[in-house]
Formats: C-alpha cells, structure tokens, sequence
C-alpha cells in the first residue's frame, strides 16, 4: 500500500498531505504521514489534530452555517428521540413537499452510512423505529475506534434522491488550505459519494485542484471551469458555479480550516446541494466567532482529554501502556518514539506546558493514572525556563500528595540545575528512578515493563 502510494506523483503527494493532515480522523490515512514512523503515526495522526487546533460541527451544524452563506443544502430537522424525530419528518414535508426521509446519525466521524447510521425511511412508521434504532447506539464506522461513538440526536432530512428527467449525480468538494503555497484550494471530484482515499489511491486523474488567492477569493472563470470539469450544463453548470461561490465564501469567511461536502448533489431536476457537511473551523479565530463557538459538543470529545484542556493540559488518550508527561511538543513526540523502541506503547501525549510546577504535575499524574492500561510513567523534562529542581520538586511532593501511586516512574530531568533535580529524585525515598540520558530513561522503561 505504502509502495503504490510513493509511485503517485509527487504533485499529488503534496495534495494529500494537506488533506491528510487534516483529515485527522481517517486512521486508515494516518500510515502514510511518517513513512519511517509507522509505529507511532497513530499519535502523531491524533496528536495533529491538537496541533491543527480545529473545532469539528456535527453534519447539522455545518448545514446550517452553509445554509446562511446561501448554499443550497439538502434540508433537515435535528432531532433527539423518536417522537421529535416524527415531528421533524411531518414539518419537513409540510415544507419540501418530501414522502420519504432519511435519518442521520449526528456523530463526528464519517462513513456513517456504511456502519449503519445513514438510513432511508419510507414512511412516518419507519421514521420512528429507525430514529429508535440509531439514537442510543454506538456507531461503528471506518473512522471510528472498534467501540465506535455514541449516538445522541439523528438529523432527519427530505429525501432528495427522487427520479425525475436526469439521473442524480454525486460528487466530492472540499475546500482546505494549501500550506505549501498560502493559498486555500478547493479539491473536487466527479467522483463522490466514496472516500476520497480511494478515489485519490484508484483513480487519481479524477481528482481537481483549484488554487484560489485568499485576496481575490474565488473568481467566475474559477466557478465556471469547475462545473466544466465536473461535466455539467444548462441549468446545473449555472447551479453549480453558484454553489461553489457561496460554498467559498462561507469556508473564508467563517475561519474554517476544511470543508468537505461528500457527496454535493445534482438533483434529477439539475439543482446543486449540499446532501453532507463535515465543517471544520479553526479555534484560533474562534475568538471573532463566538456563535460557532457556542456549537461545541463536548459529548463528541474524550472527557479526560476535555478536563485536561481546563487545567491548560495538552492531553492526548492514546491506547498504550506507558503514561508520558513530557515539556513541549517536540520531546513529547521524542519520548513518544522512545517508548516504542524500549517495548512499550504510548498511553498519552501530554505536553504539561512551560509551568511544571507541584499543583500541574499533580493534575498530569492523576489524568494519566485514570487509565488503567498504565504499567509506567516516563517524565521527561527539558529545564530551559523551568528549572529542573522545581519540576522534580514538583513531581516528588505530588508523590507524596497522591500517596498511593503504584506503577513505577522514571523521571529524566535535563537543563538547568538537573544535577540538583537527580540529587532530590534519589534522596526522596520514593520509588522514583531518575535518568540523565534519553537511552537510560529507555533502558528503565523497558526494564520495568519486563
Ligand atoms: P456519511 O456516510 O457519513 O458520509 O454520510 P452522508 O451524509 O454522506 O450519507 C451517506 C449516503 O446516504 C450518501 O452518500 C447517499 O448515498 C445517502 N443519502 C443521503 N441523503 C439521501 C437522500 O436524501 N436520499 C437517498 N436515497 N439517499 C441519501
Ligand atoms: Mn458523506
């Protein structure tokens, strides 16, 4: 697979990287990022997504935002039980006009229809039992963990899949920014409706780029050679070169670091609609968007990595043995790999910050002693500002604090006064083994993992 994916031109490389990097969620995806880190790239893939600092919408939320930028969008009611979700197919068809509906499950992560969470309902009947069916599952998907997530709401939405004078078309668009130019970049396809992995790996040729300077946004030439290229006319191709307009507008306009819209419907009577919506928007301007702000649903987000978030905490869950508590980003993917070589498995990313004073260390021990797949902890830490003294003060007076701290640590504290940090871990009396050098701090975590 990772042969195949070298022999594809270096252009489309470059291309994927950029949707790679932000597709954090597509784990089948994520091998591909560190060609010589494939033990780790899991980590890097969700720790990424830290790094990206992005804020995903559920597939209603995005609608909605698209909706007010003035794409057309495939209509729907958000619903949270059976009953609403009646309701919500009664009014939508007081609205549209639609008999058949489908219900959405409201989860961020895609390929929904494969696990079972993208459903058509035929009648009110089936509306109910099918809303009773998803809402309260545990939806697996290709980019999900094997326990898969929570359902809490489905989006019932008119069907609009019916026969008319042409066949319905599906296709891909996403909007992203390209690091490697500055530009944003809107990738399109003919072929929608199937992950764009396979596409870009079976039919790369089918798959467009169209750079767009942030200054002058997108262009009409630019509209229009899409819907070209996507193989329309008449009414659809004018349709089209709207949607792309709007859709534009709407990624620039709200901060948004992806859109992908999979698939973007051509009616059978020749209208372009959004049918899915998978909005990402870039928290670092979330500050100037307080109402997108207000959409977050913490459900969707791992409780600890959420706690860790109020306490100033970079955490990331991971699914290993060893707990890693390390100062800066960097080290931590360092130690990350560390772990690997010495036999064990990460069981967290977490970066304590500048600040490792006793209280935040504290906090960091008891988030990761949660997990209980934890063998060992390895605490390493570069005294640049922070002092080394300070930082094993820290980590032995949380010791003691904690008091009942069962797995083994190994500390390694380098920087500034680390020979006085040494001196404190191995007068402390606790069962705290100190480290100097990065292959000694390996050797202990694999001599006691055994
Ligand atoms: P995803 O599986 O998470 O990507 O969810 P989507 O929103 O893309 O929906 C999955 C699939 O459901 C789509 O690719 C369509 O084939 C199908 N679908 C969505 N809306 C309709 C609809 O209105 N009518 C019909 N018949 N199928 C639909
Ligand atoms: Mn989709």
């Amino acid at each position: 697979m990772l042969k195949e994916y070298k022999k594809e031109s270096a252009f489309i490389q470059d291309l994927f990287l950029n949707i790679i990097s932000i597709k954090i969620l597509v784990k089948t995806f994520s091998m591909f990022i560190f060609v010589d880190g494939k033990n780790t790239s899991e980590a890097y893939s969700k720790t990424n997504n830290k790094f990206q600092h992005q804020m995903d919408l559920h597939e209603y939320q995005g609608k909605e935002l698209l909706n007010s930028f003035g794409v057309r969008i495939q209509r729907g009611i958000v619903a949270q039980n059976a009953e609403e979700a009646v309701a919500a197919a009664k009014q939508l068809t007081e609205d549209t006009g639609t008999g058949w509906h489908v219900i959405k499950a409201q989860v961020h992560a895609g390929g929904r229809g494969k696990g079972g969470g993208v459903k058509l309902a035929k009648s009110l009947d089936e509306v109910k039992t099918i809303a009773e069916q998803i809402i309260g599952m545990d939806l697996v998907t290709p980019q999900t963990s094997a326990e898969g997530k929570r359902v809490h709401q489905v989006l019932v939405t008119e069907d609009v899949y019916y026969p008319g004078d042409s066949e319905p078309e599906e296709y891909y668009m996403s909007v992203l920014l390209n690091r490697a130019n500055g530009r944003n970049m809107i990738m399109y396809s003919t072929e929608g409706g199937m992950d764009i992995e396979t596409v870009a790996e079976e039919t790369p040729h089918l798959i467009f780029n169209e750079e767009i300077d942030p200054a002058t946004g997108i262009l009409p030439f630019q509209a229009r050679k899409i819907a070209f290229n996507l193989g329309l006319s008449g009414a659809a191709f004018k349709d089209m070169t709207k949607f792309v307009t709007s859709l534009y507008k709407a990624y620039s306009e709200s901060d948004s670091s992806l859109f992908e819209i999979n698939p973007v419907l051509k009616t059978s009577d020749d209208k372009i609609m959004a049918v899915d919506a998978k909005v990402s928007l870039d928290d670092n301007a979330l500050f100037r968007h307080k109402d997108l702000a207000a959409l977050r649903d913490l459900r969707e987000e791992n409780p600890v990595e959420v706690e860790a978030g109020e306490h100033g905490l970079n955490y990331v869950d991971l699914d290993g043995n060893v707990g890693c508590m390390v100062n800066g980003a960097g080290l931590a993917m360092a130690t990350m790999d560390l772990i690997k070589q010495a036999g064990g498995e990460p069981a967290n990313f977490l970066d304590v910050g500048g600040t490792a004073d006793a209280a935040r260390v504290e906090i960091a021990f008891e988030l990761i002693l949660r997990d209980p797949a934890v063998k060992a902890i390895l605490i390493n830490i570069f005294g640049g500002i922070v002092r080394c003294d300070r930082v094993a003060q820290g980590v032995i007076d949380a010791y003691k604090n904690m008091g009942n701290i069962e797995v083994p640590i190994i500390v390694r504290l380098q920087g500034t006064n680390a020979d006085i940090a040494k001196e404190l871990i191995d007068n402390s009396g606790l069962d705290v083994m100190s480290a100097t050098e990065f292959q000694e701090a390996a050797d202990k975590v694999q001599q006691v993992l055994g």
